[in-house]
């Protein structure tokens, strides 16, 4: 492991100054930046734990639930208001991992996890996220669990978390402080696709540190599900999950939240499918089609061709499902 000097923050400022100097970078609950660090994938000079910092979660009558970045996964997948008022996030965060790790991992540190694909975790093999520039022996590698959406030739990697697959359907918000002041970002924005530069995964700038996760109130929390398909039933990455949000009046639809894992190199949110149902009837055609709207850009590599059949199946089972869920109390 490559050396490194460990500096507990006593506060945001504290962390601020630190995370400011070269070869710095921020620990959570360490649960993957530490792996990658045993694997000299990740090398920093400087450890500045945050884990101690932002540890609450609040309600706000502007902006409806603040999420702390410094919260452990266990406590915003068990807290009252997020059961109640969010449960797909809950449900999310809790397909994810193990007990163990979910007690340790944080919000902000899964926020910013790295993906989990085999041939970035091997120095022996060529990755243009690990050292731009090499090239990629994903593309024609062992790709089954690689992405079928907004993938480029310099990167085929899928972003691993599942929190933030619900974070993408539920509209959250990202708030950031750093070295020039707060700002927020919305999450849709905040994790980018591969391009010509994989090594980039997010507009996080360097020195910034996730704060805090603001969700706004949403019409869906009573007809909302997370499913994820994977190789094991519990202790693996997605397949390919979905996080589905309905809100009806009738037989019609309002509002429908739609986001995929496990496809992408960021959480995708499903805008096409979303926009193709909104206003019209909550039928198992109409999410048939729709799906497929959505996932006909979807381009392919040798191993996982089935993830556009299993995601255009998933997205409408799932509404399908939440249309027979029993109508909200009012
Ligand atoms: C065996 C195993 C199985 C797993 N399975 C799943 C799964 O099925 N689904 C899933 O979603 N996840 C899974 N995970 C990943 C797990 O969710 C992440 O490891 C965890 O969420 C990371 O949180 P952490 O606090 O430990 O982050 P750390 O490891 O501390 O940090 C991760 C990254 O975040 C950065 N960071 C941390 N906090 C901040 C902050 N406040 N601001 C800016 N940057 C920050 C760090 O610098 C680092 O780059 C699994 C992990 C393991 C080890």
């Amino acid at each position: 492991m490559h050396p490194f000097r460990y500096e507990p923050a006593a506060d945001t400022p504290a962390a601020l100054a630190l995370g400011a100097a070269a070869g710095a970078k921020y620990l959570g609950g360490g649960t993957n930046l530490v792996d990658l660090m045993r694997e000299t994938i990740e090398r920093p000079d400087i450890l500045v734990d945050v884990s101690r910092l932002a540890g609450d979660i609040t309600l706000d009558d502007h902006y409806g639930l603040i999420i702390g970045a410094g919260v452990k996964n266990t406590a915003a997948a068990t807290d009252r208001l997020v059961r109640e008022r969010f449960p797909l996030l809950s449900q999310a965060i809790l397909a994810g991992a193990s007990g163990q790790i979910r007690n340790v991992a944080s919000v902000g540190g899964n926020v910013m996890q790295r993906t989990r694909c085999l041939y970035f975790f091997d120095d022996a093999a060529r990755c243009n996220k690990r050292e731009p520039g090499a090239g990629c022996d994903a593309v024609e590698g062992f790709n089954r669990n690689h992405a079928i959406l907004g993938a480029s030739p310099a990167c085929v990697a899928t972003h691993p978390s599942d929190m933030c697959v619900a974070l993408a359907a539920l509209g959250a918000t990202v708030r950031v402080d750093g070295p020039h002041g707060e700002r927020d970002i919305p999450i849709v924005d905040f994790h980018q696709l591969p391009g010509e530069t994989p090594q980039i995964e997010t507009v996080l700038r360097p020195g910034e540190l996730i704060a805090a996760i603001l969700l706004p109130a949403n019409g869906v929390a009573a007809r909302s599900s997370y499913r994820k398909v994977r190789d094991r039933s519990s202790y693996a990455f997605a397949l390919v999950s979905v996080a589905a949000g309905l809100e009806l009046e009738g037989d019609t639809i309002v509002d429908v939240r739609l986001a995929l894992g496990g496809v992408a190199h960021k959480p995708w949110r499903a805008f096409i499918a979303e926009t193709a149902l909104k206003g019209g009837p909550a039928t198992p055609a109409a999410f048939r089609q729709a799906a497929a709207a959505e996932l006909a850009s979807a381009r392919p590599l040798r191993d996982n061709a089935f993830k556009i059949d299993l995601a255009t199946r998933l997205i409408a089972d799932t509404l399908e499902k939440l249309t027979q869920t029993a109508e909200p109390a009012q």
